[in-house]
């Protein structure tokens, strides 16, 4: 199995690390990931700059480019295989929910699914930065395998949330469908040492709404999540209540 391993947290983050050496033990895996860390880009993909890469190590390579970048360049010019699957984490933090639509760990197999090549995302639910991620990687390295033997339905990738708990204590993992956010109060205002007012987005809290089925209720009882994803937008409920429409 030929494998190409990506992330958004850069290529020097520990899940990345852990990532590539369990993989390293069930196939040819190549590293091709951002430089520093591009957490949040999304499914960015710059037009504008050109993009420039080191060879770090035989087979591993930084991009001065987000992750989706990293997947296209690494597929289209910069690894000597064609992977029979991507896989992007383990990323330092939850990506559930609505969360998944600013992840660029999820972008990076969005993009290998655009390109018709299985993939899966996977990250470990604690922002703590010394978290031990040979759990959450050799269960990657087991899903790997079973996706590979089972295949998956078209234009669908998985995404995959592992708890941060003693890999033993480690409950099964669960099929499921992804959460919802609960936005509250998530702008920081604040006044910079010059005297100017500054804005920060966002909260690192895990807010979700505890509903049965999610990827949140998953996670929050020691299971691991896997929620299949899908490319097409189209939200096919609604397509009949927009027929009643005067359009
Ligand atoms: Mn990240």
């Amino acid at each position: 199995m030929k494998i190409l391993v990506t992330n958004d947290d850069g290529i020097h983050a520990p899940g990345i690390i852990a990532l590539a050496s369990a993989l390293a033990a069930i196939g040819e895996v190549a590293v091709v990931a951002p430089d520093r860390e591009r957490s949040a880009a999304s499914h960015a993909l710059p037009l504008h700059h050109p993009l420039r890469a080191e060879q770090v190590a035989p087979g591993r390579f930084a991009v001065d480019g987000t992750p989706t970048e990293c997947v296209n360049l690494g597929i289209h010019s910069l690894i000597d295989f064609h992977p029979d699957l991507v896989v992007s984490g383990i990323n330092r933090g939850a990506n559930i929910g609505d969360d998944v639509t600013y992840s660029g760990t999820v972008a990076a197999a969005t993009e290998a699914t655009l390109m018709g090549i299985p993939a899966f995302a996977v990250s470990l639910v604690t922002l703590d930065a010394a978290a031990d991620y040979s759990g959450a990687a050799a269960y990657a390295a087991r899903l790997a395998k079973e996706l590979i033997r089972n295949g998956l339905p078209r234009d669908t990738f998985l995404n995959v949330n592992v708890p941060a708990v003693d890999p033993q204590l480690l409950k099964s993992p669960l099929i499921t469908v992804q959460g919802k956010r609960r936005y509250e109060g998530t702008i920081v205002d604040n006044v910079d040492p010059r005297g100017r007012n500054y804005y920060w987005i966002g909260t690192a809290d895990l807010d979700f709404h505890d509903l049965d089925g999610t990827d949140y209720a998953a996670i929050k009882r020691g299971h691991i999540s896997i929620t299949p994803l899908h490319l097409d937008m189209t939200n096919h409920t609604a397509l009949s209540a927009l027929q009643s429409w005067t359009l």
